[in-house]
């Protein structure tokens, strides 16, 4: 029989691919239902997959393996997989979401699939220790406090990390695998949006725009573009949360400062916002106008009112009273606002985990952990962290697909 911890993204795949080959498979929950964080994926409508499958979109350092991991079970395989099972997808630039546009729709298809197929689901039951070796394992768990202990000779870790922990996630694979001797790169929050030092952060709270944002480390820069929001703690939208994960492993590791950078104009050259703001402080169109009415229309209102003032401009003062430095400083400050970050959200707030068991200590052909004969590591804790996009959902699919195939394969062998 395959044990299987976590009834996820993962583990339902891995349960379902298992249970196709002919595998008995026991799945231990300790949520009182699937699939919970998958519910909360894509704002509830669940983003799968995405049609740009360029390998830079998973990130992590054992890029070979990830290939091999992400080519076993490609876009193609995992559309027709789910199409087979009654989900149709749709397309939003490039993002494949079920088109019922609800998560609930795969959960239940997943749901429908695992109990055609009999595997055994245990809701309620929360896995508190695994112990043993080498095809021998032993699985502890409670189910309404009750404790039950369980013998496998395969188990696979699919209960996922820290990230979004008001799902029911924690550390306790990460912590378990540690204790079973699995090499395991220290956990730190992925997607995430971050804390920086802005003394105007409650005014400009709720601005969402298209900006440019450069996280700078050291002598090391990432840059991303798209939409941005601002928040009472900071900053977040997709290209702040793709650059958390650089952020967040340097303020761990003390490596600061670490600065993020906005450009508030990126589709305009330095020499163009020049231009631009030169026009309105001298011709004649702009003469009557106060510094904000003439500067109206090139970003959002509120953040427009604390550049003037970053600049040294009074909002209400003639635009025409503005000095050629205080145009320049605010020349400057569109092109690039620079604010320390001081941390991310916590894992709560993260929709990912950086970190876990490195993809050198697995074989990527079965997600079987070396040197631990009958233990299986799938999606996110295993260490590749992925883009916005749906590809960690198509990361824990495809570990998940490959993980439960190469399981069956192995009861098979053992049972001769
Ligand atoms: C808010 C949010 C939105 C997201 N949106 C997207 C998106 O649109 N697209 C995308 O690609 N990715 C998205 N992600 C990321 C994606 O959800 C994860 O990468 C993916 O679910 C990981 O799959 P997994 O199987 O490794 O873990 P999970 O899906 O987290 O499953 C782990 C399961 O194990 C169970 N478990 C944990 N510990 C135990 C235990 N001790 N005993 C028993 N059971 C246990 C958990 O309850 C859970 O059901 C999002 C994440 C969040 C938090």
């Amino acid at each position: 029989m395959i044990c299987i911890i976590g009834c996820g993204a993962s583990g339902m795949l891995a349960a379902i691919q298992a249970a196709r080959a002919g595998a008995a498979v026991t799945v231990l929950e300790h949520n009182d239902r699937p699939g919970r964080k998958l519910l909360a994926t894509g704002n509830g409508k669940c983003n799968l997959t995405n049609d740009n499958q360029s390998l830079e979109n998973f990130r992590g350092e054992c890029r070979e393996e990830i290939a091999g991991i992400v080519d076993a079970f490609s876009e193609e395989a995992l559309l027709s997989f789910f199409r087979e099972i009654g989900i149709l997808t749709k397309e939003k630039r490039g993002y494949r979401y079920p088109r019922s546009e609800q998560a609930l729709s795969v959960v239940t298809a997943l749901s429908s699939e695992m109990r055609r197929l009999r595997v055994r689901v245990l809701f309620g039951a929360d896995v508190t220790k695994v112990s043993g070796s080498d095809n021998d394992y032993e699985i502890f768990y409670t189910i309404d406090g009750k404790e039950y202990r369980m013998r496998s000779e395969t188990v696979v870790f699919a209960c996922g990390g820290p990230a979004g922990e008001r799902l029911g996630q924690s550390d306790f694979g990460l912590r378990m695998l540690r204790s079973l001797g699995v090499p395991v790169n220290d956990p730190t929050p992925a997607l995430v949006p971050l804390l920086c030092k802005n003394p105007h952060a409650k005014t400009v709270s709720g601005v969402r725009m298209e900006a440019e944002v450069t996280l700078t480390v050291g002598n090391e820069s990432y840059k991303e573009h798209g939409e941005i929001v601002w928040t009472d703690y900071g900053i977040s939208g997709i290209p702040v949360m793709q650059l958390s994960r650089y952020a967040s492993e340097a303020l761990r590791d003390g490596r600061c400062p670490v600065t993020i950078a906005v450009n508030s104009l990126p589709d305009m050259t330095a020499e163009e916002i020049s231009a631009e703001i030169g026009r309105r402080t001298s011709e004649e169109t702009f003469r009557g106008r106060s510094a904000e009415e003439a500067m109206d229309g090139l970003v959002p209102k509120k953040l427009l009112f604390v550049l003037l003032k970053d600049s040294g401009i009074d909002p209400e003062a003639p635009v025409s009273a503005v000095t050629e430095k205080k145009r320049e400083e605010l020349v400057r400050r569109l092109a690039k606002s620079e604010y320390t970050v001081t941390g991310t959200r916590p894992w709560e707030y993260a929709q990912v985990m950086r970190g876990g068991v490195p993809l050198t200590a697995i074989d990527p052909e079965s997600c079987e952990v070396r040197g631990h004969a009958g233990l299986f590591v799938t999606g996110e804790l295993l260490d590749m962290d992925g883009n916005c996009g749906g590809y960690n959902l198509q990361w824990a699919f495809a570990t998940g697909t490959v993980c439960g195939r190469a399981a069956a394969r192995r009861e098979a062998r053992s049972k001769g």
